[in-house]
């Protein structure tokens, strides 16, 4: 079974995003550039979501559920939670960068003692 969404674009010319479900295995594919490199494309993401936003044509809205009710029983869940994982981590990472920054500029200004190896 195929459907075959029209996907927004920055042109104006609309992309096809084609969802395949054949013997129990989804397959979508893009049109665009990102896709033809083999990434997760915005159009792709955004229309597995079921988000209606992406949609080059609102009428195709119901086609648009029926392809995001398949995405969503796919092993493509299990890999958004890992992105997901993968950006708590990064913004982890990045306050307690910020902090040991501020915590920097604050020694910086207040004093930073000299380690008896180092200075004269
Ligand atoms: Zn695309």
């Amino acid at each position: 079974m195929d459907i075959h969404l029209l996907a927004r674009s920055s042109s104006g010319n609309p992309y096809t995003v084609s969802f395949k479900l054949e013997g129990g295995v989804l397959t979508i594919g893009c049109e665009c550039r990102a896709a033809e490199f083999g990434l997760a494309c915005k159009h792709r993401l955004a229309l597995a979501a079921g988000d209606p936003r992406m949609l080059y044509d609102p009428a195709q809205k119901e086609e648009l559920e029926m392809a995001a009710s398949w995405a969503e029983s796919s092993a493509l869940v299990a890999l958004l939670d890992k992105v997901e994982d993968a950006e708590r981590t990064v913004q982890a990472a990045k306050r307690v960068v910020k902090g040991v920054k501020r915590q920097m500029g604050r020694a910086m200004t207040t004093g930073l003692e000299i380690r008896e190896s180092g200075g004269q």
